[in-house]
């Protein structure tokens, strides 16, 4: 099955500006893919789309197989997303972020405290479920978005940019974790302009730039052609 299938994505901003110029893009189930270009390629524009944060301006996109104008909520349910700004409300409690975001997807908080304790552990955060976000370093932050975006286990995660910034030690583990949690079945997505980061940690990758696909492959054979 399709993870997400996008048809003539297009986005023109109400400024004139043409982000994105008619997108097509499949990923599979299972897959672990970048959405790789430079800075201002349409790649925060895409995921904005994917999370209703911005309209599009035509095309259609399906989160398996739920199309997004017609099935929002079904669609909606099966993305997890780490947008690039960390958003927390600075006060709230590490262990609550996670157990509050659940409830934005019906889920029950006797189903959402082992969940948000599971990922705390694997994150390594546990020891700080008690602290003000604002206590935790950039790195916590991080994994900490990734936990949030995990709490209703959404089938595709996407991420975006989600290692900028992030010393090399702290880089690293995620980037283990999110292999780990690829190969227990999570489709995953990711922006990046580091085509380091794309060709150690992604299956298949695209090339965006100027609101274009300009390359699509497998990351193998995208090295071979490099
Ligand atoms: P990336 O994430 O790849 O850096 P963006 O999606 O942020 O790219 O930006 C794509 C293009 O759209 C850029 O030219 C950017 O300046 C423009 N853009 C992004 N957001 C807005 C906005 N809210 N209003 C107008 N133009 C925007
Ligand atoms: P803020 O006022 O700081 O945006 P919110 O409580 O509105 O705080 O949101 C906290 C987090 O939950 C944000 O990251 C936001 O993206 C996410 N969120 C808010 N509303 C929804 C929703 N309806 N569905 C999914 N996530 C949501």
């Amino acid at each position: 099955m399709k993870a997400l299938s996008i048809r003539n994505l297009t986005k023109s901003y109400p400024n004139g500006v043409q982000a994105l110029k008619g997108i097509d893009l499949d990923v599979e189930e299972g897959d672990f893919f970048a959405l790789l270009g430079p800075n201002g390629a349409g790649k925060t524009t895409a995921i904005g789309i994917l999370t209703s944060l911005v309209n599009k301006s035509d095309g259609t996109i399906q989160v398996f197989e739920h199309d997004m104008d017609q099935s929002l909520e079904a669609a909606k349910a099966c993305i997890g997303v780490v947008p690039q700004e960390i958003n927390f409300n600075q006060f709230e409690k590490v262990q609550d972020i996670v157990v509050n975001q659940a409830g934005y997807y019906g889920i029950p908080r006797k189903q959402a405290i082992p969940r948000a304790e599971r990922y705390l552990k694997q994150l390594d955060l546990w020891e700080k479920r008690d602290a003000p976000s604002r206590d935790l370093s950039g790195g916590m932050k991080r994994r900490l978005m990734i936990a949030r975006a995990l709490v209703h286990e959404p089938r595709l995660l996407i991420l975006d940019e989600p290692t900028a910034g992030v010393d090399i030690e702290i880089r690293r583990s995620m980037w283990d974790f999110l292999r780990e949690i690829n190969v227990q079945g999570t489709t995953i997505i990711l922006t990046t302009h580091y085509l380091e980061e794309a060709e150690t940690l992604c299956r298949n990758i695209a090339i965006i730039d100027h609101g274009r696909i300009i390359e699509k492959a497998s990351t193998r054979r995208l090295l071979d052609k490099l």
